[in-house]
C-alpha cells in the first residue's frame, strides 16, 4: 500500500488568498495588529500557530495566551464563514482535487491523508465549503504542532495506525515550507501550483493542478518513495 499525503490550501483548495485576507483581518481585530509581513516563507513556522505566535512575539514581545489563541481561532472561522456566504467563488477546490481524492478512496493501492498548517476546525470548514471529500482521511493539522514536519509527521503516524506500513509515501504541497518538511522527513514530493518558485525551493516534480487525472496518478506513481525511516 502507498500513501500520499496532502496540504489544504492551495493544493486542495484554492483559499491561499481568502485564508491570509481572513487571518490577517482577525490579526487586527483580536490583537489589533496591522500592516504585518505576509509573505510567510519569511516566519519561522508557515501554518496558522506559527505564524499567530511569531506575530504577537514580533508586535507586542509576547506569546498569545491559550485563550487568547480560542479567540482568533473563532474570529477567523466566523471571517472565513462570513466570506463564503459573500464570495463562495473563493472556496473553489483546485481542479480535479476531489475526482483524484475520490480515486484513491477508491483505489486497493492507495491511501491518502492530510496534513495542513491550518487549525483544525478552519481547514475541515474550507474543505466543506470547497465540497471536498475526505472527511474520515487520516488527519493533522497546526493543532498538532507549529511546524510543518511535525504536522506531516504526524499525519503519517495517524494513516500508518489505521492502515499499517507503507510501502511508498508522497507529500503533496504548493508551499516552499512543504517542499522543506517533505525533505525533513526523507518524503517524496510532489508540488502544485508555482513551478519556478518550488523548483528553486527543490522540488523537481511540480503540476498546475490535478485535471489531467491520468497524468496525475502517473506522476504520483513515479514520484512515490520509499516510505522513509519514520
Ligand atoms: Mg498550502
Amino acid at each position: 500500500m502507498n500513501l500520499a499525503i496532502f496540504d489544504i490550501d492551495g493544493t486542495l483548495t484554492d483559499t491561499n488568498q481568502v485564508d491570509a485576507a481572513c487571518y490577517l483581518q482577525a490579526v487586527e481585530q483580536e490583537f489589533g495588529i496591522k500592516g504585518v509581513d505576509d509573505d510567510w516563507s519569511r516566519y519561522p513556522h508557515a501554518t496558522d500557530p506559527g505564524i499567530l505566535h511569531e506575530l504577537c512575539l514580533r508586535h507586542r514581545g509576547q506569546a498569545p495566551s491559550g485563550r487568547e489563541i480560542l479567540a482568533f481561532q473563532t474570529r477567523f472561522l466566523a471571517n472565513l464563514k462570513d466570506e463564503n456566504r459573500r464570495q463562495p467563488e473563493l472556496f473553489r477546490e483546485i481542479k480535479g482535487a476531489g475526482t483524484l481524492l475520490d480515486w484513491l478512496e477508491a483505489s486497493p493501492h492507495w491511501q491518502a491523508a492530510l496534513a495542513t498548517g491550518g487549525w483544525a476546525v478552519t481547514a475541515r470548514f474550507k474543505l466543506e465549503a470547497a465540497r471536498l471529500p475526505g472527511h474520515g482521511l487520516p488527519f493533522a493539522s497546526g493543532d498538532d504542532g507549529m511546524a510543518r514536519r511535525d504536522i506531516l509527521r504526524s499525519a503519517l503516524i495517524r494513516a500508518r495506525d489505521r492502515h499499517g506500513r507503507f510501502q511508498r509515501v508522497v507529500s503533496i504541497g504548493d508551499g516552499v515550507w512543504d517542499v522543506r518538511a517533505a525533505g525533513d522527513l526523507g518524503l517524496a514530493f510532489i508540488g502544485v501550483g508555482n513551478a519556478r518558485k518550488l523548483g528553486q525551493a527543490g522540488a523537481d516534480k511540480v503540476i498546475s493542478d490535478f485535471s489531467d487525472l491520468p497524468a496525475c496518478l502517473a506522476l504520483l506513481e513515479r514520484a512515490a518513495g520509499p516510505a522513509s525511516r519514520l
